[in-house]
């Protein structure tokens, strides 16, 4: 392989692991979102959850609304990316409306079969009966959807929809912007106004514009505290970023000294919250680098960290995870995890289209008749 092509190799891993480790870390934590610390001890011995707990008829580990979201996202993107100019909708915010809304659908009817026929909901994602289980969704990213307003905010100032809400449902699904975007300032833009779909406070946008940055920057080789460093430089371009900012620096403030507990975890907050769950993916993630030793281990020790505490565990692992596979790629992935994500065929077969999309789109755009069947026009 020449340079370029191992280039596209790495970035591909990259990508692959980003969404792969979100989906683990969303699995790791879901069966205990909602446990405190000392229950998580009291029932599993001090190092609280050390390995996924397998649920459902195959045994598998579920993903939850955080994996949902992130895979509908990229879905939207890959719609944008494949698009035939001229022929439908302009803007890669309005792909990633209408793949919410998908969302929304698989959240309000019990399968595909129940679908009314409405023109956003084609495609083939949509058409998979397993993402219409409800796992616990956020109430704003629920309302938001269905409020159907559009409109963006001036910078710092409070979106149209559910303007004092910074639920980490922005957060928890924005690290597909960061791989798609061709430099950081776009991704967080994208992200940012993305999130305003579903939440309108300041923070809960300017903490997925963030993400979507940090992950940006892992995605194209940055070392971690070089990605959060060159991300807090960004988000502090943005009016209303104090909250995101000082979250920011309490989680590389408290990873700097060392030693990584639960209960340090839990002082930057209990991550229901945007800034909250990015500051404590943040830090898991740094002090899991901290300590070094093979990717596989500090995969492991990151996203357990990241959900052994009493807040909520699903979206800080889901959030942990991007971080850690945009970082390290899917081989750090502990494989033993992989093999029993729920679906993972499925999840498999949209993040390679995804990864075809990033390289090609300009050719697939100019219409490849399997692609428009299964990604039309958003
Ligand atoms: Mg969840």
């Amino acid at each position: 392989m020449d340079r370029t092509d191992v280039e596209a190799a790495v970035f591909a891993s990259r990508v692959s692991g980003c969404l792969l480790a979100g989906a683990v870390g969303d699995a790791l934590g879901g069966p205990i979102e909602f446990s405190t610390l000392f229950g998580l001890r009291r029932q599993y011995g001090d190092a609280g959850i050390t390995d996924l707990i397998y649920e459902g008829p195959g045994r598998t580990a579920l993903i939850t609304d955080d994996t949902q979201m992130t895979l509908f996202t990229v879905e939207g993107l890959i719609r944008f990316g494949v698009r035939i100019p001229g022929k439908t909708a302009g803007s890669a915010e309005r792909a990633v409306l209408r793949a919410l809304q998908r969302w929304n659908d698989t959240q309000r009817y019990f399968g595909p079969d129940e679908l009314p026929a409405g023109d956003h909901r084609t495609g083939w994602l949509l058409q998979q009966p397993w993402l219409y289980h409800r796992r616990a969704p956020g109430a704003a990213c629920l309302s938001g959807l269905e409020s159907r307003l559009d409109g963006f905010a001036e910078w710092g100032r409070p979106g149209n929809v559910n303007p004092d809400s910074k639920g980490c449902g922005t957060v928890m699904r924005s690290a597909p912007f960061g791989l798609f975007a061709t430099d950081a300032p776009a991704g967080f833009d994208l992200a940012a106004r993305c999130a305003q779909y579903t939440h309108g406070h300041p923070t809960g946008y300017l903490a997925a514009g963030a993400t979507s940055a940090i992950v940006h920057h892992l995605s194209r080789g940055r070392e971690l505290i070089e990605a959060v460093s060159m991300t807090q430089e960004l988000l502090a371009t943005y009016p209303g970023h104090s909250e995101t900012s000082e979250a920011l620096r309490s989680a590389v403030a408290l990873a700097s000294q060392g030693g990584a507990t639960s209960e340090k975890v839990e002082m930057l907050g209990g991550g229901w919250v945007a800034e909250e769950a990015l500051a404590i993916a943040v830090y898991c993630a740094l002090t899991a680098a901290e300590t070094g030793g093979p990717a596989a281990a500090m995969m492991r020790r990151a996203l357990l960290l990241s959900v052994n505490h009493s807040g909520d565990s699903d979206s800080t692992g889901s959030i942990c995870g991007n971080l850690m596979g945009a970082w390290r790629g899917a081989e750090a992935i502990p494989s033993e995890w992989l093999v029993r994500l729920e679906n993972r065929e499925t999840i498999n077969t949209l993040i390679s289209d995804f990864i075809v999309a990033l390289r090609d789109a300009p050719s697939l755009a100019r219409g490849v008749p399997p692609w428009q069947d299964r990604y039309p026009g958003a």
